[in-house]
Parts: C-alpha cells; sequence; structure tokens
C-alpha cells in the first residue's frame, strides 16, 4: 500500500507561512509577467499565478504583448522590467512564438530578478553546488515534496525521465547535490525500462500519458509525476499509470494535486526569496 503524496497540501501549507510573512512586510514583493502570443494553456497559467500573488498579498504586472513581436522589442520590454525598482521578480511565460529565441530573451533577464532561476548565471551555480538559495521551481517543489514526506535522496539512484532545461536537467543537479546517483533518460535512451526497474526514485517528465507501466517500476520505489497532459475530453494525465503503478510504489504523487501546486507555491517562494534580497539583503 502506497503512500499518496499530497502536493496540494503541502504547497497551501508553504503558501499560508508566505502570506503571514507578507503581512508583517512594508513594502511587498512584485512578480511581473510577460506573455507574447495567445497560446491558451499559457494564459491560464499566468492567470493562476496572478491570482496567486494577489492571495499572498504581492504586487503583480502581466504585460500581454502580440504573437508577432519582435524578439529586440521583447527584450526591450524585458529591459525596462530589469530597470524598475518597484520590480524585484520576472517571469517570461514559455513557450514563446516560434519566430522568437528563447535562450536569448532568458538571457536579458536581470538574474538577480530571474525568478524562475533559468538565467545561465544562475543555472551554473546550481549545477556546481554553490551557495544560492533560489532553484526552478518545479525541481524546487519536487526537492520540497521529498523533504516533507522524510525521504532522502542520499545514496539513492534517482532515475529521471526527460533532460528538459525547466525540469529533468536542473532536478539531476538539485538531487546529485542531494547526494543521489542520477541517471537521466531521455526519448534516444534505448531500452528505459533497464533503467527505471532500477531507480528507488523514479521521476518523469516526458509529457506522454500514462506510458511509465508498472512492469518499468521497482517495488517500493518514490515515484514522482511530473507530466501534464491534456486528453480529448479534457481529462489532465500524468505520466504515470497511476492505478497500476500505486500499489507497487512506496510514495506515488497523482496527477493532478502533486507536483503541479508544487511549482506555483515556489514561483511565490521565488519572489519573496527575490525581494528580501534586494530589500532586506538577505
Ligand atoms: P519537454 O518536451 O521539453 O521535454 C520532454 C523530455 O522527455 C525530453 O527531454 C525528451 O527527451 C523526453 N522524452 C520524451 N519522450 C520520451 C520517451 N518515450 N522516453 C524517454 N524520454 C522521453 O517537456 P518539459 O517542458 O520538460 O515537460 C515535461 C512534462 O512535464 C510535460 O507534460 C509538461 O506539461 C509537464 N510539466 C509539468 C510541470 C508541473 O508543474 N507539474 C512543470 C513543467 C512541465
Amino acid at each position: 500500500m502506497s503512500i499518496i503524496i499530497d502536493g496540494k497540501a503541502v504547497s497551501k501549507k508553504i503558501l499560508e507561512e508566505i502570506k503571514l510573512e507578507t503581512e508583517n512586510l512594508q513594502n511587498k514583493p512584485c512578480l511581473a509577467v510577460i506573455i507574447a502570443g495567445n497560446d491558451a494553456a499559457s494564459k491560464i497559467y499566468v492567470n493562476n499565478k496572478q491570482k496567486t500573488a494577489g492571495y499572498l498579498g504581492f504586487e503583480s504586472i502581466v504585460k500581454e504583448l502580440p504573437e508577432d513581436i519582435s524578439q529586440n522589442s521583447l527584450i526591450e520590454e524585458v529591459e525596462k522590467l530589469n530597470r524598475d525598482e518597484n520590480v524585484h521578480a520576472i517571469l517570461v511565460q514559455l513557450p514563446l512564438p516560434a519566430h522568437i529565441d528563447s535562450s536569448k530573451i532568458i538571457e536579458s533577464i536581470r538574474p538577480d530578478k530571474d525568478v524562475d532561476c533559468f538565467h545561465p548565471y544562475n543555472t551554473a551555480k546550481i549545477a556546481l553546488n554553490m551557495e544560492t538559495t533560489l532553484f526552478p521551481c518545479t525541481p524546487a517543489g519536487i526537492m520540497l515534496l521529498l523533504k516533507e514526506y522524510g525521504i532522502s535522496a542520499e545514496g539513492k539512484h534517482a532515475v529521471i525521465i526527460g533532460r528538459s532545461n525547466i525540469v529533468g536537467r536542473p532536478l539531476s543537479w538539485l538531487l546529485l547535490n542531494n547526494s543521489a546517483t542520477v541517471t537521466v533518460c531521455h526519448s534516444k535512451t534505448e531500452n528505459l525500462a533497464d533503467f527505471t526497474k532500477n531507480a528507488d526514485i523514479l521521476i518523469s517528465a516526458a509529457g506522454k500519458p500514462e506510458f511509465v507501466k508498472k512492469e518499468m517500476v521497482k517495488e517500493g520505489a518514490v515515484v514522482i509525476d511530473v507530466g501534464i497532459t491534456r486528453d480529448t475530453d479534457g481529462k489532465i494525465k500524468g505520466d504515470i499509470d497511476f492505478e497500476r503503478v500505486k500499489d507497487k510504489a512506496s510514495y506515488i504523487t497523482p496527477v493532478p494535486g502533486g507536483v503541479g501546486p508544487m511549482t506555483i507555491c515556489c514561483l511565490m517562494k521565488n519572489t519573496l526569496e527575490l525581494f528580501k534580497k534586494y530589500h532586506l539583503k538577505t
């Protein structure tokens, strides 16, 4: 019988702590979000971020820019926010329109306002295990869930499916920094199950609905599902075949209600952290 990891509850607890801390601040943290284009899912995500920021008592700004904005104009918008003394945290919602080079936009964000922690300066610090308090939101959320449930990564074999810059890659560094033995699998990995079957901690971030089957999971493994895919009738599915895997895992995250709520929670945590670094020089 496995324990279902309740990301919603953990996230709620952390958000309430942030809200309380914010109430006692004279100035309020300000999160600025840039969204370019008309991607429906992105609009929902940005709306949720703005709502959560408002709930916590943060200031928030959303800059909606047209789909056909040029790369230079987009960089100019970022630079305006870089210069704005009242903005502590900047997020550029991904994906950007196809003609924009996302890496150039991420590089234009001031590293000390880079709330997603995607700037090469910030990611390098994490990869090198240098002193830092900010981490990319989804990997940070996963590490917080493990901590909350008393699951240590030390000495464990952690297998990650997916090597994206926002999930798999930075998560591999965080797990390595926590003394796990880490294997990163991806779309070119041969015989994926040979790796997943050996995982003490298995994390899937491939975006392939229910493709991790029971026979791919080791008995007693901790199973973390990052995947979010909407099926034809609008139902949200994770990467893990939850109903069958749950009896084999020791701990497992559901979708929805697992990693998802932790991502937004860590975004707010990072916003507060950047504010404190700026105002309180922590
Ligand atoms: P991505 O498309 O950038 O990366 C997917 C990765 O999976 C790639 O590295 C690819 O090599 C790997 N992959 C794909 N098919 C594979 C296969 N059959 N075997 C092994 N590896 C395979 O996606 P992403 O942005 O990293 O997101 C991954 C999933 O996580 C998506 O479903 C996304 O919606 C979800 N996501 C959820 C959260 C959250 O808060 N829960 C946050 C970010 C992303």
